[in-house]
């Protein structure tokens, strides 16, 4: 899942990302407020973490841009300490949550979940779908109650599946979402990470549409 940082204290942006990419997310970090507008209103991202305090632009009135184009992602502010003035505008401007300066990012994890699962599928830290069961939180899989060891790749793969539930993903959409941005991946990449998954899985829960992509369905019965 694709998650937009906008933050310009380079190392606040980097430990975000890096509390990100060990959390399963794919982030991608800006760090002024012209191009995280830029960014967000043309490109798909599951939720954005945005700094109030940036150049060019500051994240409020990126904000307020946003929600007058209809970019309607979870939002979560990162709003400086005391200034509670900044918090009621934000909310105004149509934040989804904030977090004061300075957090941990366990804590910020932890809201960007609860926010995501909102509007997803599921209302605990955990998907299930065919006995299938994925933790979000402790980044495990199983199969009727048979752990399943899988790569940072395959988990992402499998998160975005189901928090897409019951709707068919492209796989360019899919390559989008789980690889980093610095990564390229092959043409046949996707085809041949959801066979090694299926493998893996043992039960058929990726359902394939050919010539549209992949899906996990909310009820069973599906071919593959
Ligand atoms: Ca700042």
């Amino acid at each position: 899942m694709r998650i937009l940082v906008v933050e310009d204290e380079v190392l606040i942006a980097e430990s975000i990302k890096i509390a990100l990419e060990e959390s399963g997310f794919v982030p991608e970090v800006v760090s002024d407020g012209d191009t995280a507008w830029f960014q967000g209103g043309t490109e798909s991202y599951a939720a954005a973490v945005l700094d109030i305090g940036l150049p060019k632009l500051d994240g409020l009135s990126v904000l307020r841009n946003w929600r007058k184009e209809k970019v309607d992602m979870p939002v979560i502010l990162l709003t400086a300490k005391g200034s509670w003035s900044e918090r009621v505008d934000g909310i105004d401007a149509g934040a989804d949550d904030y977090l004061v300066k300075p957090f941990h990012m366990e804590e910020l994890i932890a809201r960007l979940r609860a926010l995501l699962r909102r509007q997803g599928a599921s209302r605990t830290p955990q998907f299930e779908a065919r006995g299938l069961i994925l933790d979000t939180r402790q980044m495990k899989v199983s199969v009727n109650g048979t752990p399943i060891k899988v790569t940072p790749l395959e988990f992402r793969l499998l998160n975005f599946l189901l928090h897409n539930q019951g709707r068919v993903v492209s796989q360019e959409e899919l390559a989008t979402n789980i690889y980093y941005q610095d990564q390229e991946p092959d043409s046949n990449a996707i085809e041949v990470l959801v066979g090694r998954l299926r493998r893996k899985l043992k039960v058929d829960i990726i359902e394939t549409r050919r010539g549209f992509g992949y899906l996990i369905d909310t009820v069973s019965g599906g071919q593959t």
